[in-house]
């Protein structure tokens, strides 16, 4: 986890009224407070899972937010991507995303744009990030986001959905298995899927909730655990995620190449 811990970050009285209800908290207070204004959350793509993902964190006070995007919203985003509303249609995603987000909280450096995550692979805009929020819909892009979260050492909160079921797990660079050791293969395209919104709605939260916990050091993360959520059956699952020693992936970073 990275932190400046040399900076001295303060909080205005009206960032304490602000995140009262997050200051009163033991497991917070106001040093735990200060720790999430001191970190930088990179969000990858503002679609369903990314509206939630950034507007959760903007609200909780991290104090700088990178979002990208490449697309524009369309009349078909709307069912889920609740940060686009249908004034935005034909708007830029990340400018879209950014108008609300600033309203939300005035208090979050929030730098937003729109490209293609590959272009940025090597940016500071990635590079400096305390934590890579996966809200991506394919797996290239990911491989992607897992390369740099292992060059870099900042973990990666993967998330996935589809219909009413989703994903979410917590990588760890020379810690925890990594993105490829989970899924080595690649996955056709099957086009466009369907997606309830509230799918995304409950794995971003967890993503999120993973993302303040590990800022704050608090333990019981999803590291080294897949969990699985099924809106049908209303159920949970967990599933062990076991480092491939042949991962072509970070094997190459465990043996410090
Ligand atoms: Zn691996």
């Amino acid at each position: 986890m990275k932190y400046t811990g040399q900076r001295e970050i303060s909080l205005s009285e009206e960032e304490l009224r602000r995140y009262n209800r997050q200051i009163i908290m033991p497991l917070i207070g106001i040093e735990g407070q200060k720790r999430l204004k001191d970190a930088c959350v990179f969000v990858a793509g503002l679609g369903g899972l990314g509206s939630i993902s950034s507007m959760y964190l903007v609200a909780a006070g991290i104090g700088s937010l990178r979002i990208i995007d490449r697309d524009v919203v369309d009349t078909t985003n709307l069912n889920r991507q609740v940060i686009h509303w249908t004034d935005d249609m034909g708007k830029e995603k990340s400018v879209s995303a950014l108008e609300k987000l600033k309203r939300l909280n005035p208090y979050c450096n929030i730098e937003a744009i729109t490209g293609s995550i590959d272009d940025l692979e090597s940016s500071a805009f990635i590079a400096d990030a305390s934590i890579i929020v996966d809200a991506t819909d394919n797996l290239e892009t990911r491989r992607v986001l897992n390369r740099v979260s292992l060059e870099k050492s900042i973990p990666f909160i993967y998330g996935g959905v589809d219909g009413f079921s989703g994903m979410v797990t917590t990588f760890v660079p020379h810690e925890t298995p990594c993105f490829d050791c989970l899924f080595p293969f690649d996955i056709k395209k099957k086009g466009a899927i369907g997606v309830v919104g509230p799918t995304p709605g409950i794995i971003a939260s967890i993503q999120v909730m993973e993302a303040i916990k590990l800022i704050l050091g608090i333990e019981g993360t999803l590291k080294g655990r897949l969990l699985y959520f099924s809106g049908i059956d209303m159920l949970f699952r967990e599933v062990k995620v076991e480092k491939n020693p042949e991962c072509p992936v970070c094997s190459r970073y465990r043996a410090g190449l």
